[in-house]
């Protein structure tokens, strides 16, 4: 971690009449929401008066139970209070996320906002125009890259059961729980840090992953049974849903996620991706085991980004526009690697 900016962030922290403002990307995952939270219990506990917490949509029901939730402004609900909070900030902490583009509705506040813009992240090309930039694409997560931030200030005591169920609920999402992106001893030591402060890493599990609504689950053997599609020679597969099958499913926000997980399951995948159809765009998750670069894949040809292993992107075509453009290009891309 660079010395000056951890002087210059400990500088700027140590005035606590500062406003500061934490945004979470859209579609707030476990990681956005656990370290935006989990930074935001850790800078109430050191004394800070004003601290908002901004998200530009909704958190999915398996997150709702996370410590200060309450306390989110969702811009979806509230978009005019969203934004003044972040153009009232002094200081905009924005986790987990690289570019402003990843705040949706809220992109052009941020890019107006006069506060100093402070990037805590793990994605590979950070954008310009943060002020003060904790980028560290090697580790798990965001949450984990927070755990090492508060411990670099000299604050790792600071750190009690609601921010650790926080940072613990963003480790283990990002790692698909510890089967990805962890093959590092550092991911496990502030794990046991955080059991040890008293996580109940089995109850978080159960809240996270066990949860699940019937309709989602009978969405996710639909995906299995009916949707599930392999580009030969079968190295690619991936899965694609109209809105009206979402709709027959009762869909709810976050019913989706991980779905895509399912194609890189099968022998010999090692791209995945998964379509679904929204109002006015097509979303797409992709996935990739080992040397194959998502993140280019989604970069280059879907207006998205993300990790190596791990992205998304969208398209303004139809589905089966969509759906066709990625057959026709994944087996060559895949040769690349
Ligand atoms: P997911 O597929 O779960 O939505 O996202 C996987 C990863 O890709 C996350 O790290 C997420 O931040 C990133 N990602 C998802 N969609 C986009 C996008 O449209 N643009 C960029 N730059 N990153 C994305
Ligand atoms: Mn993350």
């Amino acid at each position: 971690m660079n010395n000056d900016s951890l002087n210059r962030l400990k500088t700027l922290i140590s005035n606590k009449t500062h406003r500061v403002c934490i945004l979470l990307h859209t579609n707030p995952d476990g990681d956005s929401a656990g370290s935006s939270l989990g930074l935001y219990g850790y800078l109430k506990k050191e004394g800070f008066i004003e601290v908002d917490v901004v998200s530009p949509d909704e958190l999915p029901a398996f997150l709702k139970w996370m410590p200060w939730t309450e306390v989110v402004t969702f811009a979806n609900e509230n978009p005019e209070l969203a934004k003044q909070k972040i153009l009232d900030a002094d200081i905009i902490f924005c986790l987990d996320f690289n570019g402003y583009n990843r705040v949706n509705s809220l992109e052009t506040t941020l890019s107006n906002a006069p506060g100093l813009k402070i990037l805590v992240d793990h994605h590979p090309n950070p954008s310009s125009g943060f002020n003060l930039i904790f980028s560290e694409i090697h580790i798990s997560s965001a949450s984990e890259l927070l755990y090492k931030l508060i411990a670099a200030l000299g604050d790792e005591s600071k750190i009690d059961k609601p921010i650790a169920e926080c940072l613990y609920s963003g480790i283990i999402t990002d790692t698909g729980s510890f089967s990805y992106g962890c093959n590092n001893p550092e991911t496990y030591q502030i794990t046991s840090k955080l059991i040890a402060l008293g996580v109940d890493g089995e109850a978080i599990h159960n809240l996270i992953y066990n949860t699940n609504t019937f309709s989602r689950m009978r969405l996710l053997g639909h995906c299995l049974g009916e949707k599930l599609e392999i580009v030969e020679p079968g190295n690619a597969a991936f899965i694609s849903l109209t809105q009206s099958e979402l709709s027959n499913f009762d869909h709810q926000k976050g019913d989706t996620e991980g779905f895509v997980n399912y194609a890189l399951k099968i022998q010999g995948i090692r791209l995945a991706a998964i379509f679904i159809e929204k109002k006015d765009h097509i979303k797409i998750s992709f996935r990739s085991v080992g040397n194959v670069d998502v993140n280019l894949f989604a970069r280059e040809f879907f207006s998205g980004g993300g990790h190596k292993n791990a992205s998304g992107g969208k398209s303004v075509e139809s589905l089966s526009d969509a759906v066709l453009k990625f057959k026709n290009l994944a087996n060559s891309f895949i040769s690349r690697f």
